[in-house]
């Protein structure tokens, strides 16, 4: 794969090191008893172990692209260089970006539900609807659950920004889809009896509490950039997209009627 990071062992002190592959064949100083060794093609550890890293040399391409994303994904991937996972940083950073949609959807759940009116909207129209919604919002949150935990460590571990910049504007672009989803739902006129109201209710609670979790993931990221924890520390951030109340939304929603077919 032409993006892994190469990890071995110090000829000298044994030091488990990390060093891109634009390091391979040249000579560099052990970052932990300083003698000169020349980094090999192949990696020949692979069991979790500490390691340190040789700094990340960033190429003018990539600082002219980073540079697009905004100062902070800059300083992020400048500060994130002289660190041993620069990566965790700007991925923590860019995808903080992509989340503030969401915030506004957070911020927007104290707005007025519009109010059903018979002549508008009919009883099967609004069947139809929440049906078809719910779908493709559950549609969405699973796609949201399936990158965090399936691409996310696939991302972390390759030495490529372009790869690192597509996984957050993917990201960005399932988030921008949940607040349309968000709207949407607003916007239609909701009958005031029951399930409706409870329905609504239990679907407002998804935006804080994915806002949450996106949240302490990026967090988690950020220190980890800074920390030296191990590779997989992240992995203990708890990562869940659907809302808290998932039993009762289906609970509800089975009590709607069935949709009839549309007559014309
Ligand atoms: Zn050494």
């Amino acid at each position: 794969m032409a993006n892994e990071v190469i990890k071995f062992r110090c000829y000298y002190c044994s030091q488990h090191i990390r060093a891109f592959r634009e390091h391979i064949g040249q000579s560099i100083a052990c970052p932990s008893c300083g003698s000169m060794i020349t980094v090999p093609r192949e990696s020949s550890v692979q069991e979790e172990e500490e390691e340190l890293v040789v700094s990340r040399k960033f190429t003018d391409e990539e600082l002219t692209l980073i540079r697009r994303e905004g100062s902070g994904a800059y300083e992020a991937f400048i500060g994130g260089a002289v660190r041993d996972y620069w990566q965790f940083t700007l991925v923590a950073d860019l995808l903080g970006k992509r989340l503030l949609p969401l915030q506004a959807t957070v911020l927007d759940i104290m707005r007025k539900q519009e109010v059903y009116e018979r002549d508008v909207v009919t009883h099967t129209q609004f069947v139809q609807f929440i049906n078809e919604k719910s779908e493709e919002f559950f549609g969405l949150l699973y796609l949201l659950a399936d990158r965090m935990t399936n691409e996310l460590e696939r991302v972390l571990y390759q030495d490529d920004l372009n790869t690192i910049i597509a996984f957050a504007n993917q990201l960005g672009i399932i988030l921008g889809r949940l607040k349309d989803f968000h709207d949407s739902i607003y916007q239609k006129p909701l009958p005031t009896v029951y399930p409706y109201p409870e329905l609504q209710g239990i679907l407002k609670s998804w935006a804080p509490f994915c806002w949450q979790n996106m949240k302490n993931v990026i967090e988690e990221l950020k220190h980890l950039g800074v920390r030296k924890q191990t590779d997989s520390s992240w992995k203990r951030v708890q990562m869940s997209f659907s809302p808290p109340t998932l039993h009762q939304f289906y609970y509800h929603k089975l009590q709607l009627p069935e949709a009839e077919p549309d007559l014309f």
